[in-house]
C-alpha cells in the first residue's frame, strides 16, 4: 500500500467504493485521516466494511467539517448532471479529487521515480501494458496501474529508478490536480462517454489537460492522426512546448511515424529505426499507433531503440485483445472479445487477411453495417446471440457465407470444422457480452476454454 499522509488528522469523504475507493479509503486511514466513506449500492458497502473501512451515510455528513471528497471515477462530476454528493462537496467549497491524485499528493514520501501517463479514446490499456512491459525490459522496475490492475494506491512502492505506467480515463484526468508526469501521451480522441462529458469539445479538452500538468521540459507525445489530436499538438507548439507528434499513416520528417510496419524516428535518423513485422500481439495499424507511442516514450526516459525493439519483440499481448489462444488441427484461434462494437472489430478485420470471424451477441446501434468494407476479410461468419438474425441480413445484403449458430460452442465447433490448416478463426464479436455472459472477459475465457479442449482433441 501507498500511505497518504497528506490529510493527516483531518476528515476525508470518501464516495464510491469499488476497489479504487477502498483502496483510497484505506491508504487515507493509514495516513493518519479520518476516513468516512460511502456507496448508493449496499454490496460494495458491504465488501468496503469487511475491508476495515468506516461507512457513514453521505446525507448525514457534516461537509463544511471535511477537508476534501475523494470521488469514485463512475460517479458523474458534472454530466448529465452532478451526483448529490458533488453537490454538496461543491456547496462546500471542498477540493474534488479521485485515487490518481492522491497518490500525487503521496509521491514526495516514495523513492525517486517517474511517472507517464496514457490517455486517448482508444488502445490505452495495450500502451500503458506496453510501456510498462518496455520499461522492465530495458532494466528498469515498472508497473501498469491507473484504470488498469491494482489500484494505485494498493501498490507496494517501485524500488529508486522505478515508472509508473498510469492508465487514464478521462473521468480520471476530471479528479486529478498535482500529477507532474515526465512523459504524457494522448493516443487518439474520437467520440465517446459524450453524455458524461456534456459533448466533443469537452471531451477533447479534457483529455488534453494531461500535458497541462507537465513542465515546461516534459515529454508530450500526441498521436496526431485525428483532428483533435492535431488541435492539441498545435495548442502546446504554440505555447511554446515541444511535442512528439506520432502518425501512422506514412512516414513524416517529424515525430514517429509508421509505414507498412516499419518505424521511423526524427530525431534520430532518415532511416527506419526498427520494425514490427513478426510481432503477433501489435498486429494492426491500431496497435503500430499503440506501439509508437510506446516507443517514443521509453525514448523519452533515456532507452535506447536496440533495448525498445528486444521489448516490443517479447511483448505478450493483453488478453481478449487480438490474443492469440492456440492452434488446432492446424487453424489458429484468436480472441478478440473486447471488441464491442463493430470499429474495434474493424480494426481486428483489417488485421488479417481472410479469417472465419465469430460474431454477435448484445447488438450496438448500427450493428456491423460500417464494416460492409471490410466483409472481404471474412471467408465465412459464424453467428451468435441475440444480433445473429441482424447480422446474418447484412451478410447474406453483401454475400458473404454465414450460419446461425446461437451458442458458443456451436460456433467454435462449426468454425474449427469448416477452418483449413493455417487459415484464422477470430472472435470478435462487434457486440456487447451481456445476452450470453456477465462481461466480456468471461466470454472470451469460455472461448479460450473451448479451443484448448479442441487442442486437447485434435480431430474432434
Ligand atoms: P482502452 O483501454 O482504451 O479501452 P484497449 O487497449 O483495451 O483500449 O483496446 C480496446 C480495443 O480498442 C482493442 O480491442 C482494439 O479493437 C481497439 N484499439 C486498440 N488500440 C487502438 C488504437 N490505437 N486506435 C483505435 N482502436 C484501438
Amino acid at each position: 500500500m501507498i500511505p497518504v499522509t497528506s490529510y493527516q488528522d483531518r476528515p476525508v469523504a470518501v464516495f464510491g467504493l469499488a476497489r479504487s475507493g477502498i483502496a483510497a479509503a484505506r491508504a487515507l486511514a493509514a495516513g493518519g485521516a479520518a476516513v468516512t466513506a460511502w456507496d448508493d449500492n449496499p454490496k460494495s458497502r458491504d465488501i468496503a466494511a469487511a475491508a476495515g473501512v468506516a461507512l457513514v451515510p453521505s446525507a448525514e455528513l457534516d461537509w463544511s467539517r471535511q477537508a476534501a471528497l475523494v470521488l469514485s471515477p463512475g460517479v458523474p462530476l458534472t454530466h448529465p448532471v452532478p451526483h448529490p454528493v458533488v453537490a454538496s462537496a461543491l456547496a462546500a467549497g471542498l477540493p474534488i479529487i479521485g485515487d490518481i491524485d492522491l497518490f500525487a499528493q503521496a509521491e514526495p514520501t516514495l523513492p525517486r521515480h517517474s511517472v507517464a501517463v496514457i490517455t486517448g479514446t482508444n488502445g490505452k490499456s495495450t500502451t500503458t501494458a506496453l510501456l510498462a512491459h518496455l520499461v522492465e525490459a530495458c532494466g528498469r522496475a515498472s508497473v501498469a496501474c491507473g484504470n488498469i490492475g491494482t489500484p494505485i494506491l494498493d501498490l507496494e512502492p517501485l524500488p529508486s529508478g522505478g515508472v509508473y505506467v498510469i492508465e487514464m480515463s478521462s473521468y480520471q484526468i476530471d479528479l486529478t490536480f498535482n500529477l507532474r508526469p515526465e512523459v504524457a501521451i494522448l493516443l487518439n480522441t474520437s467520440p465517446d462517454h459524450l453524455d458524461r462529458h456534456g459533448g466533443m469539445v469537452n471531451y477533447a479538452a479534457i483529455k488534453r489537460r494531461i500535458f497541462d500538468w507537465q513542465a515546461p521540459g516534459g515529454a508530450a507525445i500526441i498521436g496526431v492522426d485525428d483532428d483533435y489530436g492535431r488541435e492539441a499538438a498545435d495548442r502546446l507548439r504554440a505555447s511554446g512546448r515541444a511535442v512528439t507528434p506520432v502518425t501512422v499513416m506514412g512516414r513524416s520528417d517529424t515525430g514517429v511515424s509508421v509505414e507498412d510496419a516499419v518505424f521511423f524516428d526524427a530525431a534520430i535518423s532518415p532511416q527506419p529505426v526498427l520494425s514490427l513485422d513478426g510481432i503477433e500481439s501489435l498486429r494492426g495499424r491500431h496497435n503500430w499507433q499503440n506501439a509508437a507511442a510506446a516507443y517514443a516514450a521509453a525514448r523519452a526516459l533515456g532507452f535506447s531503440t536496440a533495448a525498445i525493439e528486444a521489448g516490443l519483440r517479447s511483448f505478450p499481448g493483453l488478453a481478449h485483445r487480438l490474443e492469440y489462444v492456440g492452434t488446432a488441427n492446424g487453424v489458429r484461434f484468436v480472441n478478440d472479445s473486447k471488441a464491442t462494437n463493430a470499429d474495434a472489430t474493424g480494426h481486428a478485420l483489417a488485421a488479417f487477411g481472410r479469417v472465419h470471424w465469430i460474431a454477435g451477441g448484445k447488438a450496438k446501434d448500427g450493428g456491423i453495417d460500417s464494416l460492409k468494407p471490410l466483409f472481404g476479410h471474412v471467408e465465412r461468419a459464424y453467428l451468435i446471440g441475440e444480433a445473429q438474425d441482424a447480422f446474418a441480413e447484412s451478410l447474406d445484403d453483401a454475400g458473404v457465407d454465414n450460419e446461425r449458430c446461437g451458442t458458443m460452442e456451436q460456433a467454435v465447433a462449426s468454425a474449427a470444422r469448416h477452418a483449413g490448416v493455417g487459415e484464422v478463426v477470430l472472435l470478435s464479436p462487434a457486440c456487447a457480452s451481456f445476452d450470453q455472459y456477465p462481461n466480456f472477459e468471461v466470454r472470451g475465457d469460455h472461448f479460450r476454454a473451448l479451443v484448448a479442449q479442441l487442442a486437447r482433441e485434435p480431430s474432434a
